[in-house]
């Protein structure tokens, strides 16, 4: 059997997705389980790391058996949740704490003191970061503190850190390959993303022994192979990429100008900045985008990130009961012609970007008699097209050109009022793809050019196709009104759980 198919392992936040795609660029077969989401304190927010490796290696077995065996798969390419924090034994393999999860605030503090000791500016110089527990290089130092004796371990060399896309070819390699690629570790407030290597100044600053920390290797290059016993033969591991990144590559967005928008637990608007990082003054992140070859110059995007979309919805369905599915929204929300002056501000873990506010909390006013779920529904699609209309809002104050359109994916671009609303909020219009799984697309495109599945990127260029084009139909002054209001809401979610 010839190998005609590249397999995408998408560790994403709430489930582990495998996908194996064709030399079209289409999905072949699709596996996906979700796995538990720990709140183990208000505002924090925690893995297993064994269950993102058992999920993700019973879904990649799943894919394989449905294709026929592991002849048909020519290369694995991994992307992963950002951020999110591993650190294991080297010797065992076993995590020695739970992951903390990119949403987390749970090093606010560490970050807070980093700020107040002057640190700020040389951290957004050099690592394209705000110092915001976004990030990993803090959550590394809270773990190693947990526990006695762990720091010390680490000091010795006893201990791996690794973001998930590190910890899974960890696992995958049975323990022969301890490397990251630039997009992953531009996330950790360790990494200098001009000289795309882990920097002693910041890691003195934040406390991360140097020891504990992975290989840098390109983003699209390959790094090994899995063990033989896992799916029967040894198949290549030929890229690793930040799920936000690997989107971008997904959406084909190689161009400089060129931006995307992910609507997954969070929303993350990208645009391609050139082979040079820009520095923002509106509250974006200049982040590492990819490398594609050794020596190579990096790709460099100015992102914003949002740290809930989808996970409104989800808190609708599971916190406030209102909806069966995440899908069901979409009806609830038609069901009124509007929110009738009520919005809801999701800062549930804080403010991301634009506005860096790890004390906002979720804000829910304008309420009226009149006031039902329908309307608190269609509030909380509002909120999502409005966060990133801010993002958009934030680059173009950073000098960028207004986009003449917006390519979205993740699982809540599946839903057209959203789509439509993001439209007209923003006055530009929004493209969806066929394939909505730009992610998993993304690392197989990575991976399959570092073996030559695809000649070059020109070639991956021509597989994108269009599902759904929604025009802009809002009147301005509508526009204006709304925004306004969103805006006041947002002013009285911030600062509110400051610690006295
Ligand atoms: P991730 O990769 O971050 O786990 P996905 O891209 O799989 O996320 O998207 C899942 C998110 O999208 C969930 O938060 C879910 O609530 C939301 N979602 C899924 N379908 C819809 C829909 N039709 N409308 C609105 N939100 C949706």
């Amino acid at each position: 059997m010839a190998a005609d198919l590249i397999l995408a392992l998408d560790q994403g936040t709430t489930s582990s997705r495998a996908i194996a795609f064709g030399r079209d660029g289409r999905p072949v077969a699709t596996a996906q389980q979700p796995f538990e989401q720990r709140f183990p304190q208000p505002a924090h927010v925690t893995h297993d790391p064994e269950a993102l490796w058992s999920s993700q290696l019973a879904v990649a077995r799943e894919v394989v058996a449905a294709v026929g065996g592991p002849e048909r798969v020519a290369a694995i390419g991994i992307t992963n949740q950002r951020e999110t924090t591993v650190v294991w034994d080297r010797a065992t393999g076993a995590p020695v704490a739970d992951a903390i999860v990119w949403q987390s605030r749970i090093t606010a503090a560490r970050c807070e003191a980093l700020r107040a000791s002057g640190l700020e500016p040389l951290f957004r110089e050099r690592t394209g970061l705000t110092l915001d527990a976004y990030f990993s290089g803090p959550k590394i130092a809270h773990i190693l503190d947990a526990a006695p004796g762990l720091r010390e371990r680490a000091e010795g060399g006893e201990l791996a850190f690794g973001t998930v896309d590190t910890f899974l070819l960890w696992r995958l390699t049975g323990g022969h390959v301890h490397a990251t690629d630039p997009s992953n570790a531009s996330r950790t407030l360790l990494f200098d993303i001009r000289r795309l290597a882990w920097d002693d100044e910041l890691l003195g600053h934040v406390g991360v022994p140097r020891p504990v920390l992975p290989d840098i290797r390109p983003t699209s290059g390959i790094l090994g192979e899995t063990r033989p016993e896992l799916f029967g033969r040894a198949i290549p591991i030929a890229a690793l990429a930040g799920d936000q990144q690997a989107a971008t590559f997904g959406q084909v967005a190689f161009a400089p100008g060129e931006v995307k928008n992910t609507y997954g637990t969070g929303a993350f608007l990208l645009l391609n900045s050139g082979t040079r990082p820009v520095a923002s003054e509106h509250g974006l992140l200049s982040t590492v985008l990819w490398q594609l070859a050794p020596g190579a110059p990096a790709s460099y995007a100015l992102e914003g990130s949002v740290f809930m979309a989808g996970a409104a919805v989800q808190w609708l369905r599971d916190g406030l009961r209102a909806i069966a599915t995440a899908p069901d929204v979409e009806a609830l929300a038609a069901s009124v012609e509007d929110t009738g002056g009520v919005y809801l501000v999701p800062a549930f873990t804080g403010l991301g970007a634009p506005h860096w506010d790890p004390y906002a909390r979720g804000t829910l006013i304008g309420l009226t008699r009149g006031t039902g779920l329908p309307e608190i529904a269609r509030a909380t699609l509002e909120s999502i097209a409005y966060q990133v209309t801010d993002v958009v809002e934030a680059m173009v104050a950073d000098g960028a050109p207004r986009p003449t359109a917006l390519r979205v994916d993740g699982g809540a671009a599946a839903n057209d009022l959203l789509m439509q609303l993001q439209a007209d909020v923003l006055d530009v219009p929004v493209e969806r793809p066929a394939v909505l799984e730009t992610t998993a697309l993304g690392a197989a495109y990575l991976a399959g050019l570092a073996i030559g599945f695809w000649r070059d990127q020109a070639e991956l260029g021509a597989t994108w196709a269009l599902d759904r084009r929604f025009e802009p139909a809002m009147a301005a002054s509508r526009r204006e009104r709304l925004l306004d209001g969103w805006h006041r809401a947002v002013e009285r979610s911030k600062g509110w759980a400051r610690p006295e």
